[in-house]
């Protein structure tokens, strides 16, 4: 099955020293992704435990050491702190998207504790 336009990225920066990731997709958007929103959604159960709904959990480390493709589907990132057991879908980073467009309908956003 082919991912629609939407959830096919065509490249990831991740600028040296910035606190951001860019994500591109085949549709044309734009995806900014700060570091503090990939890191507090992070997915992986030990982030998420076995609750319901995604929560944003602070205080995690936030100086990204490296992005690996996982498949076709995802990306994993590994933090400086090693934590790189959370498997990011392409439809998952995509809702992440904080641009100005998708940032005021996001229900991500960052949370103070
Ligand atoms: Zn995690
Ligand atoms: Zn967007």
């Amino acid at each position: 099955m082919m991912a629609s336009p939407r959830h096919s990225p065509t490249g990831v920066k991740a600028p040296h020293g910035a606190r951001v990731i860019e994500l591109t997709w085949l549709d044309g958007h734009v995806s900014p992704i700060p570091h503090e929103i990939l890191r507090g959604y992070c997915p992986c159960a030990h982030c998420q435990g076995h609750g319901g709904n995604t929560k944003f959990v602070p205080g995690g480390n936030l100086e990204l050491m490296s992005i690996e493709q996982v498949g076709n589907y995802a990306f994993s990132f590994t933090w400086a702190d090693q934590h790189a057991t959370g498997i990011y879908t392409f439809r998952y980073l995509r809702a992440l998207c904080q641009c100005s467009e998708c940032a005021p309908h996001s229900e991500f956003k960052v949370v103070s504790p």
